[in-house]
């Protein structure tokens, strides 16, 4: 008999539950990522970092590849900014994430954060997929901006494939005809997902929209209809940001947003309540 993909509900019934350093993701529990587009240098990483921990994040997001369309544009701190990351994660004594673009840089990323990312343009990256299938940290997934569902779930597939179950697929909005906003955020395939995959689903409101206003909104939205976890940009002074300006929220817009989503969430636990149960 053919067996079932690992991403399957077939293959594993119950949640994925991924526990990194002190926090759980999946299942219960819910997380929320948020810190800058790109890290472009170490005050302003940390300064983003510290109040949006304070605020309540328990991940820091920050880029040191960055994907960016314009070879113009800045292109991050390259691999020298690896060590800014994992500085950060001991020093604040949180989880920690960044993207990798590049097979070369698989390894020394997986040494440093904890957690990997695999962006949107990538996410049908097959030489990536299978260099970063080798490694154990947890992987955000990334939707690609054009990936059906079965294309997405097949690239997580590739990252199972040597048994790492720890991966965590990220709504990010996709290409349609509509062009008001960045993209347009595909709500309800979480909860189609969620019957077909034990991995736990988050969204990013931010390149979803591609604007601050409605971050909060969208991540509303996102809670109400079953998603696992956030990730949002967040930058300490936003209209000086090298990337993403427009789509990351000032650190009181973060406290704001996490005013008005922790009466849903069991403050310690952060586990989901309220819009579940019909609050
Ligand atoms: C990001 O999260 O930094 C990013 C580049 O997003 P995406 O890959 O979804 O475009
Ligand atoms: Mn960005």
């Amino acid at each position: 008999m053919k067996q079932p993909f690992r991403f399957s509900r077939d293959y594993k019934q119950e949640d994925t539950v991924i526990s990194v350093k002190d926090i759980k993701i999946g299942g219960e529990f819910f997380v929320l990522a948020a810190g800058p587009c790109a890290i472009e240098n170490q005050e302003q990483y940390y300064d983003t970092a510290k109040l949006v921990k304070e605020a309540g994040a328990n991940v820091i997001r920050g880029s040191v590849y960055k994907p960016r369309t314009s070879p113009y544009s800045f292109q991050g701190l390259g691999t020298e900014g690896l060590k800014l990351v994992r500085d950060l994660g001991e020093d604040l004594a949180i989880v920690v994430e960044t993207e990798v673009m590049d097979t070369r840089d698989v390894q020394v990323t997986a040494e440093h954060v904890d957690i990997i990312r695999i962006g949107a343009r990538n996410m049908q990256n097959f030489s990536l997929l299978k260099e970063v299938s080798k490694v154990d940290n947890p992987i955000i997934l990334k939707r690609g901006m054009n990936a059906t569902v079965d294309e997405w779930l097949n690239a997580a597939e590739y990252l199972m494939q040597h048994g790492n179950e720890s991966i965590i697929l990220c709504e990010r909005g996709i290409r349609t005809f509509e062009t008001t906003n960045r993209n347009t955020l595909d709500l309800t395939l979480i909860p189609y997902l969620k019957s077909k995959t034990h991995l736990p689903i988050i969204v990013d409101p931010s390149h979803a929209t591609g604007r601050r206003e409605l971050i909060t909104p969208a991540s509303k939205a996102a809670i109400a209809v079953g998603a696992d976890g956030l990730l949002i940009e967040v930058h300490n002074c936003p209209e000086k940001a090298l990337c993403d300006g427009k789509q990351s929220l000032t650190p009181d817009g973060f406290q704001t947003l996490c005013a008005e989503i922790f009466p849903y969430l069991d403050q310690e636990k952060r586990i989901l309540s309220g819009w579940q149960d019909g609050a």
